[in-house]
């Protein structure tokens, strides 16, 4: 919470500079939201005002207070002439000020509340907060306005409603709308589609304003489309966006279509349910992208923190056990030159023949570390590749699109279930997915990833991982790629050798077609296993 104290950038944002921004989005959100203004006291059924007022002692603290208590009465008098008499228009500024400043405080003081609002127990917290605002800020306001006299009999219930949903979507709208200007950071990428979104939300305001056979009413629940598509995509942060846009939208829209008639208000009302709905389903959006997000993160770490200690632990067991005979092939190999140098012909024999046994001793070394690092286990179970498919690009999906890569996934219909590890099969897709992005990215910021399952035979099918890279390099074993061979500055020569080390230990085996026009990695897998004997697995 209260970021703006907290951050560098925040830190050097001048009071003054804060006050004079506070005043003057005020000034002007006052001027523009005094819209079918209900009494001289002027109850509007939008008041922007009170989400900037919250949000400001959210996030700059309780020390402007005093701005946000002045407020209401200083709006008054500069833009109205201040219709109510002074203690009046003193009382009612300082009711509704304290109530503001109360709801900042109250949620700086909420440890549970995250102001990038990307959970929904943050939605929630805020709809608390707003819903809590309003009622009070609203009975103090009606309270303070009929004990002044201003207010006929009969008439308290009406502006308290009015008064009510105007604070209460005023926190809804603003509050969000301001923290994604202010607190959310990253904001997610943005792509095109924002322009049809934007389309989509003005296409729907004028058919509810300019569709004369229906009142406005009916034809509102057209809003919920484009803000849910906008909030599916973008999470909280779309949804304030959205919401702000068609707030503005409504009052254009009421403004040109209902005159003085105070349908606004009741339009205000509808809004409650929209604003409600496009926060909630942007915060469970939001939570789904980090959590996934999350997850993404801690297997590429502990996918490259395992790359790292295999290629550790692999090159220390070499050296280590390597070391012996390299030494002995050394003293072996003075031995005979100097038993050459000095005619010893026999000795020279018996040096070069130990020299070969102990090269020999080398080779057996390296096989059988080999063999050593090859184990493993792999547990087959019925496996639907449809859902594992479904599930990657899930997870990797929206991480390679951020880098310009995209990825689809396909499968004959009616393909069945097979016996496969899924974990291992998934760790097998990941390298070769990241092989072909790391290449297409290589040659140019654009690419395509295709996973594609075929069926060669009745008894085995094939994954493919096509990409439109550049292909293999040339020279690079595609028939047996080697361990530790790589052409990356970081890379560690080891994620092919594990897609085929996996692909063997089902019973299968990897293929590489490679051409310029990019390049196609294929693990072909039977369908089931002959035996239930747990394969041995090749790492
Ligand atoms: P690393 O990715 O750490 O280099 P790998 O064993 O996964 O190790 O890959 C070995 C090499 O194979 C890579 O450095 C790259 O040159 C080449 N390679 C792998 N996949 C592709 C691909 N889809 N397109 C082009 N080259 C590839």
């Amino acid at each position: 919470m209260a970021l703006m104290e907290t951050t560098p950038q925040t830190k050097s944002l001048q009071p003054l500079l804060i006050l004079l921004t506070y005043t003057l989005v005020y000034l002007a959100l006052d001027h523009v939201s005094y819209l079918k203004p209900y009494g001289t006291f002027g109850v509007t059924p939008w008041n922007p005002q009170s989400g900037l007022s919250v949000a400001l002692i959210y996030l700059a603290g309780p020390a402007y207070a005093p701005a946000v208590l002045a407020s209401a009465a200083a709006a008054d008098y500069l833009l109205r002439g201040g219709p109510l008499p002074w203690f009046m228009e003193l009382a009612t500024s300082l009711a509704l000020g304290a109530v503001y400043v109360a709801a900042g405080v109250a949620l700086r003081g909420m440890k549970d509340f995250d102001s990038r609002l990307s959970a929904s127990r943050d939605i929630m917290i805020l709809i608390g907060i707003a819903g809590t605002t309003a009622a009070v800020s609203t009975v103090l306001y009606t309270l303070v306005i009929s004990l002044g006299g201003e207010l006929g009999r009969g008439e308290f219930g009406y502006v308290a409603w009015r008064g009510f949903i105007g604070d209460f979507i005023g926190i809804l709208v603003v509050v969000p709308a301001i923290f994604v200007l202010f607190v959310m950071r990253p904001l997610p990428r943005i792509d095109r589609d924002w322009i049809l979104q934007l389309a989509a939300i003005i296409a729907a305001l004028i058919l509810i304003f300019g569709y004369r056979e229906a009142t406005a009413f009916q034809l509102f629940y057209l809003l919920f489309l484009p803000l849910l598509w906008v909030a599916m995509r973008y999470g909280t942060a779309g949804a304030a966006v959205a919401l702000a846009v068609i707030q503005v939208g409504l009052v254009i829209g009421s403004e040109v279509r209902f005159g003085n008639d105070p349908g606004l208000a009741a339009m205000q009302t509808l809004m409650i349910a929209l604003a409600v709905t496009g926060l909630i389903v942007g915060a469970i959006v939001s939570e789904r992208q980090t959590a996934s997000a999350r997850i993404r993160d801690q297997q590429a770490a502990l996918s490259s923190a395992l790359r790292v200690r295999a290629a550790g632990e692999i090159a220390a067991a070499i050296g280590h056990e390597i070391n012996q005979p390299l030494t002995a092939i050394k003293t072996y190999a003075s031995v005979a030159s100097n038993a050459v140098r000095t005619g010893n012909e026999s000795l020279a024999r018996e040096a070069l023949d130990k020299l070969t046994v102990q090269s020999d001793r080398a080779a057996r070394v390296i096989k059988s570390i080999r063999d050593l690092l090859r184990q493993g286990s792999c547990e087959p179970a019925p496996l639907d590749i449809d859902a594992m498919f479904k599930e990657f690009v899930d997870l990797f999906g929206n991480d390679l699109a951020a880098k310009g890569v995209s990825l689809t996934a396909s499968i004959p219909d009616d393909f069945p279930t097979v016996m496969a590890d899924r974990v291992q099969l998934t760790q097998a897709l990941h390298n070769l997915v990241t092989n072909s992005c790391d290449a297409i990215l290589d040659v140019r910021p654009y690419g395509h990833i295709s996973m594609v399952v075929t069926c060669p035979s009745n008894d085995r099918f094939s994954i493919a991982v096509l990409d439109d890279g550049p292909g293999f390099p040339l020279g690079f074993n595609t028939l047996e790629p080697n361990l530790f061979v790589t052409t990356k500055p970081e890379g560690s020569g080891i994620g092919l050798s594990i897609a085929r080390t996996i692909a063997e230990a089902h019973g299968g085996r990897l293929e590489i077609d490679t051409s310029m026009r990019g390049a196609c990695v294929r693990m072909i897998l039977p369908k089931t296993r002959a035996t239930d004997e747990p394969y041995s697995f090749n790492y």
